[in-house]
């Protein structure tokens, strides 16, 4: 049976290194051989530049690789191999000779490398891993307030988001059962018949108990400088004031329970060196990103367009092409304006580092690069792109997708349920008498409205349903793998959670409800013919009553 235990990172940098070893001898030999057809023909440019790459490359590489003096030994011949290629400058008249030396200098650190291993520095990998946290299961939330009425309406309110809770009226009820069962948040009184500050004593004590880790909110009738100093010192996250808006609770609770994950950064390695480009790779994907290597730059747009790159990582010097011109190119597509682009490369001349930013790269990384810098050097270029693409597709409301986006994504889920042959049903919501609630509550309460609704589908949803934001009261989802029988009575569970949401205004509190019309694919055979019966089948529902889940299938008079 084979060992199939994963490689470590470390395991699999030793194997790159191993072949980059293997191949050593040879790309010395090469050297040499360039040399000898420039001996014999002084204005081979290109001979000239295939040695510069040959010394560049080995020099880039073997540092990478921890074999500081093999990149030492190679450094001389880049520089007089770079005048070579130059027609504008003469070459010293004794560059045979020079050459000569640095190819004796290169074959002894070749011999060296290759018999001795204690020429080679390890990179240190561990300051480049992640701290990912683990992912969590349900979002429990214990609340803790010696008025039973306090904890049952908010109990009803966040079950309503999608929230298990769980009440105790005494602090050391609390403080037993999360030893026993560690909740997702705490929400917690400060003042209880035990002690005026009975609430943060027991977080405090808890928090040291459980190592600072509970994620903590305060809920008090008290709002004096004391009370909210001794919250943050027991260390909580937030602090309310008595009376709380449910709503309000849940927005901080969202933040603090955040379960999604977000997605792995994506980031495109391209360098023409197998081993270097893996050997980046691998100190990416040990801090938890996604990467694709490519050594063929001619292969960068399909690539681009399949991968979706967050940033590019590039090297300075490849045949065919260079970086420089590489990312000239990938500048010029509209859809590409704004990736960020780093070189990594042994370039040292500062003068062609600053020529690559003017082109619009985003920085210039020198090789070899310590595995923490271009861990952060990547995940903050990344982290940018993937902020301003979100800007461009989601909501600012309610950080939902908007509606452009949302029509894409229908598109891309209609396209792939006919190439998987799977289903999906597509929804649109609309909220009720939704006018009444500006007239009489007024616009920034139908604001909160809005928010509420946008939190309970998104919670309550899976990952890959997407949720977006149609139009000002209007929300459309996108269900995949479902059938319409299950996908109505889904949103029919949320229309009863969001119908149960109190909402208040100083014109009084209220109760909001929404209608849904849902149609599915392949009874829709097309993204237009799925929007069309959704919306029709949402009428239905709004002509009917209102407050309620029609389906397409049910709907009168179909084409
Ligand atoms: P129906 O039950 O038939 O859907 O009635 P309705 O009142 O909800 O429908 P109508 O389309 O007549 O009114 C929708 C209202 O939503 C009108 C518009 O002012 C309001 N609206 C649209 N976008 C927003 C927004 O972003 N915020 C707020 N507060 N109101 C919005
Ligand atoms: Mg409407
Ligand atoms: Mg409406």
């Amino acid at each position: 049976m084979s060992d199939t235990k994963p490689l470590s990172a470390k395991e699999k940098i030793a194997k790159l290194r191993a072949v980059f070893l293997s191949q050593l001898p040879d790309r010395a030999a090469q050297a040499r051989a360039l040399f000898g057809q420039l001996k014999g023909d002084p204005g081979n440019h290109a001979a000239a530049a295939e040695l510069h790459r040959c010394f560049h490359g080995i020099k880039g590489t073997g540092r990478s690789f921890g074999f500081r003096q093999l990149g030492e030994a190679a450094a001389p011949g880049e520089d007089l191999a770079a005048i070579l290629t130059d027609a504008s400058v003469s070459p010293p008249n004794d560059w045979q000779e020079q050459f000569a030396v640095c190819l004796t200098q290169l074959d002894v650190a070749v011999a060296a490398a290759c018999t001795a291993n204690d020429d080679r520095e390890d990179p240190d990998m561990s300051l480049a891993a992640s701290s990912a946290p683990a992912t969590s299961g349900g979002r429990r939330v214990y609340i803790c307030d010696d008025e039973p009425l306090t904890l049952e309406q908010l109990s009803t309110q966040l079950a309503c988001f999608g929230y298990e809770t769980v009440t105790f009226t005494e602090p050391q009820a609390l403080h037993d059962a999360v030893l026993a069962r560690r909740p997702d948040a705490v929400i917690m009184d400060i003042n209880f018949p035990q002690g005026s500050n009975a609430g943060t004593e027991a977080l405090a004590r808890l928090q040291a108990e459980t190592g600072h880790s509970i994620p903590t909110i305060f809920l008090s009738a008290r709002n004096d400088f004391a009370a909210r100093l001794a919250s943050v010192q027991a260390g909580s996250n937030a602090y309310f004031h008595k009376p709380a808006h449910a709503m309000d609770l849940v927005a901080t609770l969202d933040e603090l329970t955040r379960q999604q994950q977000p997605e792995p950064f994506r980031i495109l390695v391209i360098d023409d060196e197998p081993e270097i480009a893996a050997y980046h790779s691998i100190i990416l994907q040990e801090a938890g990103m996604t990467t694709y290597q490519l050594t063929d730059p001619a292969r960068v747009l399909d690539v681009l367009k399949e991968f979706r790159p967050d940033m590019v990582l590039m090297d300075m010097y490849m045949p065919q092409c260079n970086g420089h011109d590489l990312a000239k190119l990938i500048r010029q597509i509209p859809d590409h304006v704004g990736l960020p682009i780093v070189f990594l490369s042994s370039e040292t001349d500062s003068k062609k580092q600053y020529s690559a930013m003017r082109i619009g790269a985003e920085g210039f990384l020198t090789k070899p690069v310590v595995p923490e810098n271009l861990v952060a050097a990547v995940a903050i270029r990344a982290e940018r792109m993937r902020t301003l693409r979100s800007l461009m597709a989601r909501d600012s409301l309610t950080g939902l997708f908007n509606h452009t986006t949302t029509t894409q994504l229908l598109d891309n889920a209609v396209s792939n349920a006919k190439r998987n042959g799977g289903t999906l049903c597509f929804a649109m919501i609309d909220i009720d008498h939704f006018k009444l609630v500006n007239d009489t509550h007024g616009h920034p309460v139908g604001d909160q409205v809005i928010l509420a609704l946008s939190r309970v589908l998104q919670q309550r949803l899976r990952n890959s349903d997407f949720v977006g934001r149609y139009g000002g009261e209007e929300f459309a989802v996108i269900l995949q793998d479902i059938s319409q029988e299950r996908a109505a009575a889904l949103l029919d569970e949320l229309r009863q959670d969001f119908s149960r949401v109190l909402f208040h205004s100083d014109n009084g509190e209220f109760f909001c409800t929404f209608s849904v019309g849902i149609a599915e694919y392949p009874a829709r055979r097309d993204m237009e013919t799925l929007r069309a019966m959704a919306d029709k089948a949402l009428y239905e529902a709004k002509r009917s009553g209102r407050n309620r889940v029609v389906v397409d299938s049910t709907t009168k008079d179909q084409p």
